[in-house]
């Protein structure tokens, strides 16, 4: 079967890159949450693939996104897109992405890909540096990054170099099955599908109890646990702070975890997924105050950086760390590079063999935005967070449920005793989504539900901000529950 032809791969581009252009223009006047129903997408496709190749492959697929893929989708790069937290998908990254597809290498290794290689660890270099993480991290210190495709696989990955220096036998023996990992309630979910991975069982999880008031880990009571856990015999292998929880955005603090950790020789890594690249601007850097004492640490350029998904940075202290517990070299794939030493082989810091030119994408978003232009993003994100946040505290019957936290700011409306009401709040919820140009998600905050508006599309203004909030009023006003 014949590929295109490279002119009318052109051609056809041409007409993809229209429709793209033409979608993210409009993206605004589009529904943020599709009217569907489960099943109803696959009832309007066929059910049989074609045995013959299409004669109008363009306009077929141009036809597959306006009439079944773009209706059927949640549209996550609308600007009054506030659910979960953004998956910026920006149209620079875009080109980078574009461009890792069609150069097509494949770069396991060095050898195989020696350009894709040294861009990412260039750019993964620079990058430390630009989110102040220290010269420790950088391939020159010692350390080094690598673009993982997620958060929870950088995590995982992070899991086994835990594993691996706290008992290098492991690779041979298995686990021990005394193996314990630190987290708190507010933690991620991929820390715990991470543990189960690899092999720990869910038992190895050790939830630390919050700093009283706060939604942090208490430095007190991971030491009070560590010490019960090591007397009866555990070996803890990862202590797993996050900086900007998924519910909350709630911080814990590095460096009185990281100062904890080191009595036991366990693995400290950072959790950064969305928060983390708020780094770049000197303001927040506080955030990740006690990161030069860490192991490593993940931070999403997928969700608040401006970088199409997949792409998530992880970075390390120790550049042998990952390969020592990774590494495996079949015949096949031996060559002078890699037995020179002198290379980074990134199929050793990851759990899948392949990979793609990610790094392509970051250098379209760094260098189509420079670093000044992604710090006003973040700062204007951040500033209409607190803008929101300033308007919920003025207005009786609403009120915060946690302070603000960057730009993810969590509220409950309130009932006429002034305590959190679960069942406006989640009506006034429901009313906005389905007013369509705002979208939300929920969690709860000590047993109550509440709102998340998390702030940070590349097309969210202002203006965006005043349409979600007037709809959040006119929500309120809606029969209340007495
Ligand atoms: C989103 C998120 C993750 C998971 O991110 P992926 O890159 O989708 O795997 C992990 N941790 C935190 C704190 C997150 O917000």
């Amino acid at each position: 079967m014949p590929d295109l032809e490279p002119e009318e791969f052109r051609r056809l581009g041409h007409q993809l890159i229209d429709w793209v252009a033409q979608h993210r223009g409009g993206v605004d006047s589009l529904p943020v949450q599709p009217g569907i129903v489960p099943g109803s997408v696959r009832a309007q496709l066929p059910q049989t693939l074609p045995e013959q190749p299409s004669r109008s492959l363009g306009d077929e697929l141009v036809a597959l996104l306006d009439d079944v893929v773009v209706p059927g989708s949640l549209q996550w790069q609308h600007p009054g897109f506030f659910g979960y937290f953004p998956a910026n998908s920006s149209l620079l990254s875009l080109l980078g992405d574009i461009a890792s597809g069609g150069v097509g290498a494949q770069g396991m290794l060095w050898s195989t890909s020696p350009a894709g290689t040294e861009l990412e660890q260039t750019l993964l270099d620079g990058m430390a540096v630009a989110l102040g993480l220290g010269a420790r991290f950088t391939f020159a210190g010692g350390g080094g990054g690598s673009l993982q495709d997620s958060a929870s696989s950088a995590c995982l990955a992070a899991l086994l170099a835990g594993l691996h220096r706290s008992h290098p036998g492991w690779r041979d023996s298995g686990v021990r099955g005394t193996e314990t990992v630190y987290v708190t309630a507010e933690t991620h979910s991929s820390v715990a599908k991470a543990v189960r991975v690899a092999g720990l069982g869910g038992q190895a999880l050790r939830i630390v109890p919050f700093a009283p008031g706060t939604f942090a880990m208490s430095p007190a009571a991971l030491a009070d646990l560590l010490a019960e856990d090591v007397a009866a015999g555990k070996t803890p292998v990862m202590i797993c702070p996050t900086v900007g929880t998924t519910g909350t955005g709630a911080v814990d603090p590095i460096r009185e975890i990281a100062t904890v950790a080191h009595a036991y020789g366990a693995w400290v890594h950072v959790d950064a997924a969305w928060a983390g690249v708020a780094a770049l601007c000197p303001e927040f850097r506080y955030l990740l105050d006690g990161v030069q004492l860490v192991d490593s640490f993940c931070t999403d350029a997928h969700k608040w950086l401006y970088t199409a998904f997949d792409c998530s940075f992880l970075w390390v202290a120790d550049a042998k760390a990952l390969p020592a517990a990774l590494s495996i070299t079949p015949e096949y794939l031996r060559n002078a590079a890699t037995d020179s030493g002198e290379v980074v082989d990134y199929r050793d810091w990851q759990v899948s063999l392949g990979r793609r030119m990610r790094a392509l994408k970051i250098w379209s978003v760094v260098n189509g935005a420079g670093l000044e232009g992604l710090r006003e993003t973040i700062r204007g994100h951040v500033g209409m967070a607190d803008s929101l946040a300033r308007r919920i505290v003025d207005e009786p019957g609403f009120a915060l449920a946690v302070p603000p936290s960057l730009s993810l700011v969590c509220l409950h409306l309130l009932d006429s005793h002034g305590r959190p009401d679960d069942d406006a709040t989640k009506a006034a919820m429901q009313a906005v989504n389905a007013e369509g140009h705002s979208f939300l998600t929920h969690t709860t905050v000590n047993g109550h539900y509440a709102i998340r508006v998390a702030i940070g599309t590349p097309a969210t203004q202002p203006v965006h901000i005043d349409r979600l909030w007037a709809a959040l009023l006119r929500a309120y006003q809606l029969p209340r529950r007495s």
